[in-house]
Protein backbone atom coordinates (compact mmCIF):
# COMPACT_ATOMS: atom_id res chain seq x y z
CA UNK A 1 0.00 0.00 0.00
CA UNK A 2 0.77 3.54 -0.83
CA UNK A 3 1.27 6.90 0.89
CA UNK A 4 2.82 10.10 1.84
CA UNK A 5 5.30 9.64 4.30
CA UNK A 6 5.19 12.94 6.71
CA UNK A 7 8.79 12.23 7.61
CA UNK A 8 10.32 11.54 4.00
CA UNK A 9 7.79 13.96 2.22
CA UNK A 10 7.44 10.98 -0.30
CA UNK A 11 4.89 9.03 -1.70
CA UNK A 12 6.04 5.62 0.04
CA UNK A 13 5.20 2.06 0.45
CA UNK A 14 3.52 1.91 4.06
CA UNK A 15 2.53 -0.87 6.10
CA UNK A 16 0.19 -0.74 8.67
CA UNK A 17 0.64 -1.66 12.80
CA UNK A 18 -1.43 -1.84 15.51
CA UNK A 19 -0.59 -0.52 19.26
CA UNK A 20 -2.31 -1.05 22.39
CA UNK A 21 -2.63 2.94 24.19
CA UNK A 22 -3.31 4.82 26.86
CA UNK A 23 -5.67 7.64 26.61
CA UNK A 24 -7.41 9.98 29.26
CA UNK A 25 -10.97 10.59 28.42
CA UNK A 26 -12.89 12.76 30.12
CA UNK A 27 -11.03 11.58 33.30
CA UNK A 28 -11.51 8.33 32.97
CA UNK A 29 -7.96 5.87 31.44
CA UNK A 30 -9.01 3.74 28.75
CA UNK A 31 -6.73 1.13 26.63
CA UNK A 32 -7.45 0.55 23.20
CA UNK A 33 -6.21 -0.33 19.99
CA UNK A 34 -4.71 2.43 17.72
CA UNK A 35 -3.94 2.00 14.20
CA UNK A 36 -0.55 3.69 12.56
CA UNK A 37 1.16 3.60 9.43
CA UNK A 38 4.92 2.41 9.38
CA UNK A 39 6.51 4.08 6.02
CA UNK A 40 8.69 1.60 4.93
CA UNK A 41 11.99 3.31 3.86
CA UNK A 42 12.39 5.50 6.92
CA UNK A 43 10.64 3.23 9.13
CA UNK A 44 8.88 6.16 11.44
CA UNK A 45 5.21 5.51 12.22
CA UNK A 46 2.41 8.48 11.72
CA UNK A 47 -1.22 8.53 11.94
CA UNK A 48 -3.42 9.27 8.74
CA UNK A 49 -6.56 11.23 9.58
CA UNK A 50 -8.46 8.33 9.16
CA UNK A 51 -6.41 6.32 11.33
CA UNK A 52 -6.79 9.12 14.17
CA UNK A 53 -10.43 9.30 13.63
CA UNK A 54 -10.90 5.63 14.35
CA UNK A 55 -8.37 5.41 16.81
CA UNK A 56 -10.59 8.45 18.82
CA UNK A 57 -13.91 6.22 18.06
CA UNK A 58 -12.61 3.36 19.49
CA UNK A 59 -11.72 5.28 22.51
CA UNK A 60 -15.13 6.80 22.74
CA UNK A 61 -16.80 3.55 21.92
CA UNK A 62 -14.61 2.05 24.75
CA UNK A 63 -15.28 5.00 27.21
CA UNK A 64 -19.42 4.53 26.51
CA UNK A 65 -18.97 0.81 27.39
CA UNK A 66 -17.23 1.26 30.69
CA UNK A 67 -19.44 4.58 31.61
CA UNK A 68 -22.47 3.15 29.98
CA UNK A 69 -22.88 6.11 27.87
CA UNK A 70 -25.96 5.87 25.03
CA UNK A 71 -24.43 5.35 21.67
CA UNK A 72 -24.84 6.91 18.62
CA UNK A 73 -26.99 4.32 16.91
CA UNK A 74 -29.29 4.16 20.01
CA UNK A 75 -29.88 7.98 20.14
CA UNK A 76 -30.63 7.82 16.03
CA UNK A 77 -33.14 4.90 17.37
CA UNK A 78 -34.52 6.53 20.57
CA UNK A 79 -35.27 9.59 18.34
CA UNK A 80 -36.65 8.32 15.41
CA UNK A 81 -39.01 5.70 17.25
CA UNK A 82 -40.70 9.23 17.96
CA UNK A 83 -41.11 10.36 14.27
CA UNK A 84 -38.64 13.64 15.99
CA UNK A 85 -36.35 15.67 14.04
CA UNK A 86 -32.86 16.59 15.55
CA UNK A 87 -33.59 19.82 16.15
CA UNK A 88 -37.16 18.67 17.78
CA UNK A 89 -36.00 16.13 19.58
CA UNK A 90 -32.93 18.66 21.19
CA UNK A 91 -35.96 20.94 22.12
CA UNK A 92 -37.69 18.36 23.96
CA UNK A 93 -34.86 17.37 26.28
CA UNK A 94 -34.20 21.06 26.27
CA UNK A 95 -30.88 20.76 24.55
CA UNK A 96 -29.10 23.00 22.42
CA UNK A 97 -30.60 22.91 18.94
CA UNK A 98 -27.48 21.13 17.38
CA UNK A 99 -26.60 18.99 19.92
CA UNK A 100 -28.19 16.00 18.88
CA UNK A 101 -26.78 16.10 15.41
CA UNK A 102 -23.20 15.70 17.10
CA UNK A 103 -24.09 12.84 19.63
CA UNK A 104 -25.37 11.45 16.45
CA UNK A 105 -22.06 12.34 14.88
CA UNK A 106 -20.17 10.69 17.21
CA UNK A 107 -19.47 13.34 20.12
CA UNK A 108 -20.09 11.80 23.63
CA UNK A 109 -22.63 13.05 25.54
CA UNK A 110 -22.04 13.49 29.29
CA UNK A 111 -23.53 11.08 31.93
CA UNK A 112 -26.32 12.75 32.80
CA UNK A 113 -27.63 14.06 29.33
CA UNK A 114 -26.76 10.45 28.44
CA UNK A 115 -28.99 9.01 30.83
CA UNK A 116 -32.05 11.76 30.32
CA UNK A 117 -31.71 10.06 26.03
CA UNK A 118 -31.69 6.38 27.63
CA UNK A 119 -35.17 7.51 29.68
CA UNK A 120 -36.50 8.54 26.66
CA UNK A 121 -36.96 5.14 25.32
CA UNK A 122 -40.72 5.07 27.50
CA UNK A 123 -42.52 6.52 25.85
CA UNK A 124 -44.38 8.02 28.81
CA UNK A 125 -41.18 9.87 29.62
CA UNK A 126 -40.62 10.62 26.27
CA UNK A 127 -44.54 12.12 26.20
CA UNK A 128 -43.97 14.13 29.50
CA UNK A 129 -41.27 16.48 27.95
CA UNK A 130 -42.74 16.32 24.73
CA UNK A 131 -46.13 17.85 26.46
CA UNK A 132 -44.52 20.29 27.96
CA UNK A 133 -42.22 21.51 25.06
CA UNK A 134 -43.97 21.21 22.15
CA UNK A 135 -45.02 24.51 22.29
CA UNK A 136 -41.63 25.28 20.95
CA UNK A 137 -42.21 22.91 18.27
CA UNK A 138 -43.46 23.79 14.25
CA UNK A 139 -46.87 22.26 13.95
CA UNK A 140 -45.89 19.64 11.52
CA UNK A 141 -43.31 18.72 13.70
CA UNK A 142 -45.95 18.04 16.59
CA UNK A 143 -48.22 16.66 13.84
CA UNK A 144 -45.96 13.93 13.40
CA UNK A 145 -44.76 12.93 16.92
CA UNK A 146 -48.53 12.75 17.86
CA UNK A 147 -49.00 10.17 15.20
CA UNK A 148 -45.98 7.83 15.74
CA UNK A 149 -46.81 8.35 19.41
CA UNK A 150 -50.63 7.33 18.98
CA UNK A 151 -49.64 4.37 17.06
CA UNK A 152 -52.62 4.61 15.11
CA UNK A 153 -52.72 3.92 11.16
CA UNK A 154 -53.67 7.33 10.68
CA UNK A 155 -51.51 8.50 7.52
CA UNK A 156 -48.55 10.30 8.60
CA UNK A 157 -48.42 14.26 8.41
CA UNK A 158 -52.38 14.34 8.33
CA UNK A 159 -52.70 18.25 9.56
CA UNK A 160 -55.43 17.86 12.45
CA UNK A 161 -58.98 18.47 11.42
CA UNK A 162 -60.65 19.25 14.33
CA UNK A 163 -58.30 22.46 14.22
CA UNK A 164 -59.41 22.93 10.80
CA UNK A 165 -63.28 22.18 11.50
CA UNK A 166 -63.20 24.61 14.46
CA UNK A 167 -62.52 27.65 11.89
CA UNK A 168 -65.89 28.82 10.81
CA UNK A 169 -68.08 27.64 7.75
CA UNK A 170 -67.28 30.56 5.99
CA UNK A 171 -63.65 29.76 5.43
CA UNK A 172 -64.31 26.32 4.57
CA UNK A 173 -66.88 27.27 2.23
CA UNK A 174 -69.41 24.33 3.83
CA UNK A 175 -67.34 21.37 3.51
CA UNK A 176 -65.78 19.60 5.84
CA UNK A 177 -62.10 20.07 5.45
CA UNK A 178 -60.65 16.94 3.78
CA UNK A 179 -56.42 16.16 3.99
CA UNK A 180 -56.80 12.88 1.10
CA UNK A 181 -59.05 15.33 -0.92
CA UNK A 182 -56.69 18.32 -1.02
CA UNK A 183 -54.16 16.48 -2.56
CA UNK A 184 -56.13 14.62 -4.77
CA UNK A 185 -56.97 17.99 -6.32
CA UNK A 186 -53.42 19.02 -6.76
CA UNK A 187 -52.67 15.88 -8.48
CA UNK A 188 -55.52 16.30 -10.92
CA UNK A 189 -54.81 20.12 -11.60
CA UNK A 190 -51.34 18.57 -12.62
CA UNK A 191 -53.35 15.72 -14.88
CA UNK A 192 -55.48 18.43 -16.15
CA UNK A 193 -52.87 20.31 -17.26
CA UNK A 194 -50.68 17.70 -18.49
CA UNK A 195 -47.44 19.70 -17.95
CA UNK A 196 -45.11 20.79 -14.43
CA UNK A 197 -46.42 23.67 -12.78
CA UNK A 198 -45.06 26.13 -10.53
CA UNK A 199 -45.67 25.77 -6.68
CA UNK A 200 -47.34 28.93 -6.62
CA UNK A 201 -49.73 28.62 -10.21
CA UNK A 202 -50.59 25.01 -8.77
CA UNK A 203 -52.18 26.49 -5.66
CA UNK A 204 -53.72 29.68 -6.84
CA UNK A 205 -55.55 27.31 -9.68
CA UNK A 206 -56.47 25.46 -6.81
CA UNK A 207 -57.70 28.72 -4.92
CA UNK A 208 -59.82 29.02 -8.02
CA UNK A 209 -61.18 25.47 -8.12
CA UNK A 210 -62.29 25.88 -4.94
CA UNK A 211 -63.92 29.36 -4.99
CA UNK A 212 -65.28 28.38 -8.35
CA UNK A 213 -67.30 25.70 -7.18
CA UNK A 214 -68.28 27.53 -4.10
CA UNK A 215 -69.48 30.38 -6.71
CA UNK A 216 -71.27 27.53 -8.93
CA UNK A 217 -72.45 25.25 -6.28
CA UNK A 218 -72.58 26.93 -2.88
CA UNK A 219 -69.75 24.47 -1.09
CA UNK A 220 -65.98 24.52 -1.83
CA UNK A 221 -64.34 21.27 -3.55
CA UNK A 222 -61.90 20.37 -0.55
CA UNK A 223 -63.07 22.55 2.61
CA UNK A 224 -59.72 24.21 2.75
CA UNK A 225 -59.22 27.42 4.05
CA UNK A 226 -57.32 29.94 2.25
CA UNK A 227 -55.47 33.33 2.82
CA UNK A 228 -54.16 36.55 1.71
CA UNK A 229 -51.05 36.60 1.44
CA UNK A 230 -48.53 39.22 -0.81
CA UNK A 231 -48.44 36.75 -3.63
CA UNK A 232 -52.45 36.29 -3.48
CA UNK A 233 -54.60 33.14 -2.07
CA UNK A 234 -53.00 30.50 -0.53
CA UNK A 235 -54.05 27.24 1.07
CA UNK A 236 -53.57 27.54 5.07
CA UNK A 237 -50.63 24.65 5.77
CA UNK A 238 -49.21 25.13 2.25
CA UNK A 239 -45.81 24.28 3.63
CA UNK A 240 -47.00 21.13 5.16
CA UNK A 241 -49.64 19.64 2.32
CA UNK A 242 -47.12 20.20 -0.42
CA UNK A 243 -43.85 18.89 1.76
CA UNK A 244 -46.17 15.82 3.20
CA UNK A 245 -48.10 15.28 -0.35
CA UNK A 246 -44.38 14.53 -1.53
CA UNK A 247 -42.85 12.44 1.15
CA UNK A 248 -46.09 9.66 0.69
CA UNK A 249 -44.99 10.08 -2.98
CA UNK A 250 -48.12 11.68 -4.34
CA UNK A 251 -46.66 14.78 -6.09
CA UNK A 252 -42.66 15.25 -7.19
CA UNK A 253 -41.23 18.37 -7.63
CA UNK A 254 -37.82 19.60 -9.05
CA UNK A 255 -36.13 22.98 -9.16
CA UNK A 256 -36.43 24.47 -12.51
CA UNK A 257 -33.36 25.76 -14.23
CA UNK A 258 -34.34 29.65 -14.41
CA UNK A 259 -34.79 29.24 -10.29
CA UNK A 260 -38.27 30.86 -10.36
CA UNK A 261 -39.36 28.07 -7.69
CA UNK A 262 -40.04 24.81 -8.03
CA UNK A 263 -41.94 22.55 -10.38
CA UNK A 264 -44.28 20.33 -9.68
CA UNK A 265 -45.63 17.13 -11.21
CA UNK A 266 -47.33 13.82 -10.81
CA UNK A 267 -45.35 10.65 -10.12
CA UNK A 268 -45.08 7.58 -12.66
CA UNK A 269 -47.65 5.83 -10.11
CA UNK A 270 -50.42 8.12 -10.64
CA UNK A 271 -53.86 6.64 -10.14
CA UNK A 272 -56.67 8.31 -12.09
CA UNK A 273 -59.26 6.27 -10.95
CA UNK A 274 -58.46 6.32 -7.61
CA UNK A 275 -57.98 9.99 -7.11
CA UNK A 276 -61.16 11.19 -9.84
CA UNK A 277 -63.28 9.45 -7.14
CA UNK A 278 -63.20 12.24 -4.78
CA UNK A 279 -64.91 14.19 -6.92
CA UNK A 280 -68.21 14.43 -8.50
CA UNK A 281 -68.41 14.44 -12.40
CA UNK A 282 -69.10 18.53 -12.37
CA UNK A 283 -66.26 18.77 -10.10
CA UNK A 284 -64.37 17.08 -11.98
CA UNK A 285 -65.10 19.20 -15.48
CA UNK A 286 -64.94 22.49 -13.20
CA UNK A 287 -61.12 20.91 -12.25
CA UNK A 288 -60.22 20.81 -15.82
CA UNK A 289 -61.82 24.18 -17.08
CA UNK A 290 -60.23 25.68 -14.06
CA UNK A 291 -56.48 24.04 -15.04
CA UNK A 292 -57.29 25.10 -18.48
CA UNK A 293 -58.03 28.97 -18.13
CA UNK A 294 -54.98 29.54 -15.71
CA UNK A 295 -52.21 27.01 -16.53
CA UNK A 296 -50.88 29.00 -19.42
CA UNK A 297 -50.44 32.43 -17.15
CA UNK A 298 -47.25 33.48 -15.94
CA UNK A 299 -46.49 33.92 -12.09
CA UNK A 300 -46.50 37.48 -12.64
CA UNK A 301 -50.01 37.55 -14.77
CA UNK A 302 -51.66 35.03 -11.78
CA UNK A 303 -50.54 37.22 -9.31
CA UNK A 304 -52.19 39.90 -10.79
CA UNK A 305 -55.34 38.22 -11.38
CA UNK A 306 -56.05 37.43 -7.90
CA UNK A 307 -55.13 40.80 -7.01
CA UNK A 308 -58.25 41.97 -8.51
CA UNK A 309 -60.55 39.38 -6.54
CA UNK A 310 -62.70 40.59 -3.81
CA UNK A 311 -61.25 37.17 -1.43
CA UNK A 312 -57.64 39.43 -1.85
CA UNK A 313 -58.88 42.63 -2.29
CA UNK A 314 -61.61 42.37 1.08
CA UNK A 315 -59.44 40.00 3.20
CA UNK A 316 -56.91 41.74 5.54
CA UNK A 317 -52.89 40.62 5.36
CA UNK A 318 -52.39 36.85 6.31
CA UNK A 319 -56.26 36.71 7.16
CA UNK A 320 -58.46 33.50 6.24
CA UNK A 321 -60.40 34.78 3.23
CA UNK A 322 -64.17 34.78 4.00
CA UNK A 323 -65.93 31.58 0.76
CA UNK A 324 -69.06 34.75 0.38
CA UNK A 325 -66.27 36.30 -2.28
CA UNK A 326 -66.61 33.25 -4.37
CA UNK A 327 -69.77 35.45 -5.54
CA UNK A 328 -67.69 38.33 -7.24
CA UNK A 329 -65.29 36.37 -8.49
CA UNK A 330 -63.88 37.70 -11.86
CA UNK A 331 -62.34 34.99 -13.57
CA UNK A 332 -64.80 32.41 -13.32
ZN1 LIG B 1 9.53 7.84 5.61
Amino acid sequence: MKGVCPHCEEIRDIKIIKKIEKYVIRGLEIESEAEYSVCTVCGKDFATMDQMDITLTNGYNLYRKLENIISPSEIIAIREKYGASQKAFAKILDLGELTINSYEQGSLPSKSVSNLILLMDKPENFTELFEKNKHKLSLFQIKKIENSLSEQSVPLYQVDLDLMVEVQEKYTGYTRPDWEKYIALLQLILYSAREKLYKMALLKIAFYADFASFKNNVHSLTGWPYAAIDHGPVPEEWKTILYSAEEEKNLVSEPDEFEMGDLFYLPDNFDYQKTSAFFTENELELIIDVTGKLKNKSASELRELTHLEDAWIETAHASKIDYKHAVTLKMF
